[in-house]
């Protein structure tokens, strides 16, 4: 009897506060493919979703089921705001130069905020600068490098900053990236564009652009999930 009431108890409570509510069903597909409710773009074949920063069709070579840098940085046709990012990234073998001249690239989250690629593997830089940080702002919380030549990956949840009617910032953006699986960022906060950004900081959505450092990287499986403003519930 008690343990009726018990359950009547929680039925209710879960009605209340939606926890009855099934949450969509997502096939996550094997591991290193994107999941079913993904936007790919880019899936090792061509560069379709990109171009470069003024329209034209992304000149990057594609090889071996990754693109390189090459004649220029590219965005991604596709703009957004909140979103989950996963990219993955292979600095070149032969490196280059030490500190910054040594595989360097970067991931600008809506074209204004760079999550930085570089060589970070036994290559020291400056903090905020080095693989993973967000440029000029956080250093990551750990170097998760791997050595150059390898497959590397990020993944990223984005909370674009908000503004009021007239425009003015009444919340800023905030980060949580895994660098190679590992908590690089959590919820750090964001305070303006970073250095090279596309676009000033504003409520409007942006690309995905991908720098052109002048160094050989590559990337490869990158694919985004929008998601809807305030708790992590999937764009329907
Ligand atoms: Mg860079």
């Amino acid at each position: 009897m008690h343990r009726f009431v018990a359950l009547l108890t929680l039925a209710s409570f879960a009605s209340a506060v939606g926890l009855d509510d099934h949450p969509p069903v997502v096939d996550p597909g094997r591991a290193g493919s994107p999941p079913s409710d993904a936007i790919v773009l880019f899936d090792g074949t061509n560069l379709d979703e990109w171009s470069t920063t003024d329209g034209k069709p992304a000149q990057w070579e594609v090889e071996e089921g990754a693109m390189i840098v090459r004649g220029g940085s590219i965005i991604s046709r596709r703009q957004f705001k909140d979103a989950q990012i996963h990219i993955e990234f292979a600095t070149p073998r032969l490196a280059g130069g030490g500190g910054q001249a040594s595989g360097n690239s970067g991931v600008y989250i809506q074209g204004r905020y760079e999550i930085q690629v570089l060589n970070s593997f036994e290559n020291e830089t400056y903090p905020d600068g080095q693989c993973a940080a967000i440029y000029g702002q956080h250093p990551p919380l750990v170097n998760a490098s791997r050595p150059p030549g390898e497959w590397q990956s990020y993944d990223i949840i984005f909370r674009a900053p908000s503004f009021d009617p007239h425009g003015k910032k009444i919340e800023p953006g905030r980060v949580t990236v895994f660098h190679n699986g590992v908590l690089v960022h959590e919820h750090a906060e964001l305070a303006g564009v970073t250095g090279g950004a596309t676009s000033p900081e504003s409520a409007q959505p942006g690309p995905i652009y991908l720098q052109d450092h002048g160094d050989p990287v590559r990337f490869r499986n990158i694919w985004i999930r929008p998601l809807a403003e305030g708790p992590a519930r999937v764009v329907p």
